[in-house]
Order: structure tokens, then C-alpha cells, then sequence
């Protein structure tokens, strides 16, 4: 059992990860070269997609998949009420309309009903919806597909805290990322997500146009393959291509990622079934040493066939039957050395959207929100620390 601050999630860097970097530091490329692509190819293979792309943050992965479907101004997104700020973003940059939906209550994400009860709000035609793997569990994706279709919409999944984990889906093992059940994945690769990159994201994709798009995307629209080009008489030296010609058919961004990223990225997927082992291991000892608290204290719902790759380990309080207020117990917790945290505030509850739009009603939303919060997980955890924690836990809030 450690006895130092343990926060709700931390990276695991070792020294292989650091020399991975120090030698793209020593070497001629710091952005756009060997790295990314190496980090791109590794990172399709382990989640099972045709294409990956690496980019800048989780939040430039979500606008590269809005922007290349094209979602704009005459269209809806539907959005999880729990999540980060940034799955609604991504419609605010391109111009789309996002409607929230409630989400499960004990699960914290959306389901087919909750998503139609969303689309029914919507003032334009709903063209995609963003569903959440909150905590790294899936909420049937096939069954979130399927609703999507009915209403003639994409899904993009905001995998953000999905990444190392599987599901079956009629039989079928499929890995989040694959793309079985959606148009395109977006991940993050933050520190506190399951592998880190320092600022980090990646877009996967079966779709080879719509990965073409997001790359120009992601480096300012530029296009340089002479057979791409708009005006190829522009672009043509004495009957050939000019090697200096590039053409820019609509503005993108600088999403890129370095390779200086991506050889840490890379390193840290080599080891992603080694943390998702370790943070299932830790989990599963949580849920044991949590049973005695239920019903006040509840662990993390385990959706069937889903094996979760655990970015977080968000545990359902009763505060009111334990007689204590949340802010209350974070603050008794952080002075016995745990850390922990609240994911999310609702969006539709910003101040941004309160002034934009009526906020709906989001029963299942307000119920998870007033319950969950983030205990301690990460790979370089001790096998006692879950001990400590219930431990602390239990006294905080009075009971066991
Ligand atoms: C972390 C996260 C993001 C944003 O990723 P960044 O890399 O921080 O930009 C988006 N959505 C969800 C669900 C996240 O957890």
C-alpha cells in the first residue's frame, strides 16, 4: 500500500517510453515524419480499423470527424448530457445544432430511447449522434446504431475513454475503435486516458474518403498528390508536376501531431494490454471491497458482454442517505491522500448552453450526476492502495 497522494488517474511512463522519445529528439524528424506513421499503422492494428490517424488532441479528433461528414449548420447532433465539454464542441465549431440526451441513470450513457426522445427536440434533421463509452464501458453499441439509422444519422463514437476495450455484439468480438457499430471513433490520448501522449488524439475509420478528408483537415486543407488536385494546369512544370505545387480546395487546421508524440504514443500502445489487465485487476478488487457498502455506495454498472479497458472507476454514492455532502467527502478524502473527481457537470447546464437553449428535461443525467464520483485508477497503482481508499471512503461517509 502506497502511502503518497493517489490521484483519480495518472500516467504510467517507464523508461522505454522515455528512450523512445530521446531518440526522435536526436533524430531528423520532430513532426511529420516516420513516427506518425509507424504510431498510426500500430495504432489501426491494435483497435482493428483499416485507418488511423493521429492528431493533436481528442478534441481535434472530434471536429476532423465533423468536418468530414460534413455536419454543419443545416444539421443536428445529438450529444450525451454527461460527458466532457468537448463531444459538443466539436457541433459548435462546424455549426450544427446539438441536442442533449439524457443518459441512463446508473449507467451515465444514452440509450436508443433517450436518443429518439432527442431527436424529437431537434429543430434539424438529426445527422449523427456521438455516443460516450463513459468509464471505458460500452451501452450496446449495435442497439445505439441501429436507433441512429432509424433517424438517418451517423455515429461517430467519442471513444475517448473506450480505448482497450471489447464487446460482443451478436456473437461477435469487436474492439471499440474497429468502427463495427460507427462511421468513425475519435480517441484522446491525455495523460489521464489509458495511454499517454502528452496532448494527443487519434480518428479511426473503415472509410477510406472520409479518412483522405480528415487528413487534409488535420494539416490546413493542403493537398499534394498531383491526381488530387483541382486545377492540375496550375500545378504542371513542362508537362509535369511541380514539386513545389500543393493546392488548398477548402481551409483545414494545424491538428498535426509530432513525432516526438507519437514515438511516446507508440511506446505506450505496446503496453495497452498490459494497463487494461492492471486496471481490470484493480477494479475487480474494488468491486469486492465495495459489496459491504451497497447499497449506499454502488461500483461501476458492468453492461453485459463488455470487457471495459477502465479509464475510470466512477463509483454511484447515496450522499443523502449517508447523511454527507459530496464536496464534503472529496475534501476529507484528498486529506487522507485520495484524490478524486466528478465526471461530468452536465453540459446542457453551462452557461453557454443555458443561454443558447432551453435546458431539458435529463432525469436520468441529474440522478447519475448527483451520485458518481471518480475513485483512484491507474496502472501504477499498489495492489493495497483500493483498500485504502474503501477504507477512507467508508469512514468519510460514516458507514461499514
Ligand atoms: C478527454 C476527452 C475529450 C477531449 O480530449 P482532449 O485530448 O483533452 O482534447 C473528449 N471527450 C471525452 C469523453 C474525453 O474524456
Amino acid at each position: 500500500m502506497s502511502t503518497g497522494f493517489l490521484p483519480y488517474g495518472r500516467h504510467a511512463i517507464g523508461e522505454d517510453d522515455i528512450a523512445a522519445v530521446a531518440e526522435v529528439l536526436r533524430g531528423d524528424w520532430l513532426t511529420t515524419g516516420p513516427n506518425v506513421a509507424a504510431f498510426e499503422a500500430d495504432f489501426a492494428a491494435a483497435v482493428g480499423a483499416r485507418h488511423a490517424l493521429a492528431c493533436n488532441s481528442g478534441t481535434a479528433a472530434l471536429h476532423m470527424a465533423a468536418h468530414a461528414l460534413r455536419l454543419g449548420p443545416d444539421d443536428a447532433v445529438v450529444v450525451p448530457a454527461i460527458t466532457f465539454l468537448a463531444t459538443a464542441n466539436a457541433a459548435v465549431y462546424v455549426g450544427a445544432e446539438v441536442v442533449f440526451a439524457d443518459v441512463d441513470a446508473e449507467t451515465g450513457a444514452i440509450t436508443p430511447e433517450t436518443v429518439r426522445e432527442a431527436a424529437r427536440r431537434a429543430t434539424r434533421p438529426v445527422k449523427a449522434v456521438f455516443p460516450v463509452h463513459l468509464k471505458g464501458t460500452v451501452a450496446d453499441p449495435p442497439a445505439i446504431a441501429e436507433a441512429a439509422e432509424a433517424l438517418g444519422a451517423v455515429v461517430v463514437e467519442d471513444a475517448c475513454h473506450g480505448l482497450g476495450t471489447i464487446y460482443t455484439a451478436n456473437g461477435t468480438p469487436a474492439r471499440v475503435g474497429a468502427c463495427a457499430h460507427a462511421t468513425i471513433a475519435t480517441f484522446s490520448l491525455h495523460p489521464v486516458k489509458t495511454i499517454a501522449m502528452g496532448e494527443g488524439g487519434v480518428v479511426t475509420t473503415n472509410d477510406p474518403a472520409l479518412a483522405e478528408t480528415m487528413r487534409r483537415f488535420r494539416s490546413h486543407g493542403m493537398v499534394h498528390a498531383p491526381e488530387a488536385w483541382a486545377l492540375p494546369d496550375q500545378g504542371m512544370e513542362d508537362g509535369a508536376p511541380a514539386p513545389w505545387y500543393y493546392e488548398m480546395q477548402e481551409p483545414g487546421f494545424n491538428y498535426r501531431a509530432p513525432d516526438i508524440a507519437c514515438a511516446l504514443a507508440r511506446s505506450q500502445l505496446g503496453k495497452l494490454e498490459g494497463f487494461v489487465a492492471r486496471r481490470a485487476a484493480l477494479a475487480d478488487r474494488y468491486d469486492a471491497l465495495l459489496a459491504p457498502l451497497a447499497p449506499h455506495v454502488l461500483p461501476p454498472v458492468r453492461p453485459e458482454g463488455c470487457t471495459p479497458g477502465w479509464h475510470l472507476y466512477a463509483v454511484r454514492i447515496d450522499f443523502a442517505a449517508c447523511g454527507r455532502r459530496r464536496g464534503a467527502v472529496m475534501r476529507a478524502l484528498r486529506e487522507r491522500g485520495i484524490g478524486s473527481q466528478v465526471h461530468y457537470v452536465p453540459v446542457p447546464w453551462q452557461p453557454y448552453w443555458r443561454n443558447r437553449q432551453p435546458v431539458p428535461a435529463l432525469p436520468g443525467a441529474e440522478h447519475y450526476y448527483a451520485r458518481t464520483l471518480s475513485l483512484p485508477l491507474y496502472p501504477g497503482m499498489d495492489d493495497g492502495d483500493p483498500t485504502r481508499v474503501v477504507t477512507a471512503l467508508a469512514e468519510v461517509l460514516g458507514i461499514g
